[in-house]
């Protein structure tokens, strides 16, 4: 499978965890479409701000 993880896709999951509805993997930063860092302040806050929320940092899984 070969899913971008576009951001409209993406949705915030358990545990502070964001997951993709498009494959239902977990998606990092890194994964998403388009950049991270080009989503703008606003999603990017919420990201983190979710991502707080997670009882201890996620950590992705060895590849
Ligand atoms: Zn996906």
């Amino acid at each position: 499978m070969n899913c971008p993880h576009h951001i409209q896709w993406v949705t915030e999951a358990e545990n502070g965890l964001h997951q993709c509805l498009q494959c239902f993997e977990a998606v990092a930063k890194k994964d998403v479409t388009p950049k991270f860092e080009e989503l703008g302040a606003e999603l990017q806050k919420r990201w983190d701000a979710h991502e707080a929320r997670a009882p201890r940092p996620a950590t992705p899984p060895p590849a």
